[in-house]
């Protein structure tokens, strides 16, 4: 595991920030599979949409929340708001799962602040 990820999943508790559930590092061996509860990066905006790979954009987040992101999608207009974007994904995860056990997490809330008196002081 590279340092920068250990770092976010500490930060994170370990807790996949969208479900809430507990995840782990698996060192896997060869053709054995992986468990639900792997430990998974996303990004929070889609590398594909310009998101960055910092520590605002990643979160922690278990490998089934990330194959029902992959598969069922969300909001697909072009959106920077990560906050926005995180509730988003978090409703589409709620409405696969039937639970959410998480707030939203810190450093995104303080990130949407500053954002937010940016936007101000731009107007
Ligand atoms: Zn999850």
């Amino acid at each position: 595991m590279c340092y920068s990820k250990k770092v976010l999943l500490e930060r994170d508790n370990y807790t996949c920030q969208y479900c809430g559930n507990k995840v782990n590092w698996y060192k896997l061996l060869p053709n054995q599979t992986q468990p639900l509860n792997s430990a998974t990066l996303d990004h929070i905006i889609p590398k594909s949409k310009g998101g960055q790979a910092n520590e605002i954009n990643l979160i922690t987040c278990c490998l089934e929340c990330n194959w029902i992101l992959k598969n069922k999608g969300y909001n697909k207009r072009n959106n920077n708001n990560m906050l926005n974007l995180y509730k988003c994904k978090k409703k589409i995860i709620k409405q696969h799962k039937g639970y959410i056990m998480t707030e939203t997490p810190k450093h995104l809330l303080e990130y949407h602040q500053q954002y937010k008196s940016t936007l101000q002081l731009a107007f």
